[in-house]
């Protein structure tokens, strides 16, 4: 969700430079959607951004794509770059459930759109699951093992520490109830812990 609310949020972080300091496609039909190769899908063929942060949204609608938000963010919001994060992951409304899509600002390894604060979108990995997770919906069970497999294989690439994953509302800027109360921001960083765990023994028995 794009921050239009006036307000300051509860948590403070900060961002280097900052004026104000603070703190896929559809799968195909026999593969779960979260079997993606994200791999494959994050190849940008361009040079990596030196990503510091990854930060976690919710749509705030119950339906949508990538392609509908880009189309909200270029037409209606007049932003040049259009879709204002990277990632957009699927709830099986206009794309599969669980599916991961990439949007250009990725491709092209250019700034987020994703938060108030450019000091932020400047170093951080935008990831929107679509969904009102503070109304009306709860994200799926592939979303959120989409989203786990994302940041990942994310924070594996770009050394990004599990005290940079953060919900929108983290950031310390206009006030957002972004990913939503109902987003399992616990759940999914115990599944990230897990993983690293399972990965660090299988290291250790080699
Ligand atoms: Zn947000």
């Amino acid at each position: 969700m794009i921050v239009i609310a006036l307000g300051l949020c509860a948590s403070v972080l900060f961002f280097p430079g900052s004026k104000i300091r603070w703190a896929a496609r559809h799968a195909n039909s026999e593969k779960p959607v979260y079997a993606q190769n994200l791999e494959c899908l994050c190849r940008t063929g361009v040079s990596d951004k030196p990503w510091e942060y990854i930060v976690i949204h919710h749509s705030a609608t119950t339906k949508g794509n990538a392609a509908r938000f880009d189309y909200y963010h270029r037409e209606k919001r007049k932003w040049e770059h259009g879709l204002a994060y990277h990632f957009v992951i699927g709830n099986g409304s206009f794309s599969g459930d669980g599916e991961v899509e990439v949007g250009d600002r990725w491709k092209k390894q250019i700034h987020g759109a994703h938060t108030a604060n450019a000091d932020c979108n400047r170093v951080a990995i935008g990831i929107c699951l679509v969904g009102d997770f503070e109304n009306t919906d709860i994200p799926t069970e592939n979303q959120i093992e989409s989203l786990v497999r994302l940041i990942q294989y994310l924070s594996r690439k770009y050394n990004i520490p599990s005290s940079n994953i953060l919900q929108h509302k983290q950031v310390h800027q206009k006030c957002t109830a972004c990913p939503g109360k109902n987003f399992p921001f616990a759940e999914v960083k115990t599944r990230l812990l897990q993983i690293a765990s399972k990965r660090n023994n299988l290291m250790l028995e080699l």
